[in-house]
């Protein structure tokens, strides 16, 4: 009997009724929903490509609509849209603010010289060509700059991955970091 019991329960059926009239949905997708819906980026870039990003703080573009309140702080940050130039010298720093966001965090790479190095990629010791050698992208933006369109267009390619998720597996994991550019480079 005691094994019985602890086999779970047949579900009830959901009939026609029971559907009309209660939502049904999972934790997962309860808890996606609500964190699509207030993505909070920090308040960061070091190059022309931040200035299209300023741009979308604004009133024309308005992008706290989609939730997204500006932070100062990582640790109260779970997007960094790492929006223009990454030097190699600056490039410890841009991880360890990484580092400093809580689980789960996400990031936009916007710009060419955030994916590739832009036009500091053929011949510079002082770019880094490609900020996913130092932390996990989710979307990647490019243009030079991208327009505040287009960054609209990331942030919904992100809220639709973010609510594709399973939030148990989003985890430890993305906190890796990959150091190959140091000082030295
Ligand atoms: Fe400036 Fe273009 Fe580089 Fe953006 S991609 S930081 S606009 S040079």
């Amino acid at each position: 009997k005691l094994q019985q019991m602890m086999y779970p329960p047949e579900l009830p059926e959901i009939t026609s009724e029971l559907s009309n009239n209660v939502v049904l949905t999972t934790l997962n997708d309860l808890y996606n929903w609500a964190r699509l819906s207030s993505v909070w980026p920090l308040m960061y870039g070091t190059a022309c490509c931040f200035i299209e990003f300023a741009a979308l703080i604004g009133a024309r573009f308005d992008f706290d609509r989609f939730g997204l309140v500006p932070r100062s702080s990582p640790r109260q940050a779970d997007l960094i849209i790492t929006a223009g130039t990454i030097t190699t010298k600056f490039s410890d720093v841009l991880v360890q603010l990484y580092q400093q966001m809580p689980e789960p965090k996400y990031v936009i790479a916007m710009g060419a010289c955030t994916i590739t190095g832009g036009m500091f990629s053929a011949d510079s010791y002082t770019a880094v060509r490609g900020v996913d050698k130092l932390i996990p992208v989710d979307v990647y933006l490019p243009g030079c700059p991208p327009r505040p369109e287009a960054i609209f267009d990331a942030i919904i390619k992100l809220r639709k991955k973010m609510g594709a998720e399973d939030f148990r597996e989003r985890g430890n994991h993305q906190n890796q970091t990959h150091r190959y550019y140091t000082l030295s480079h």
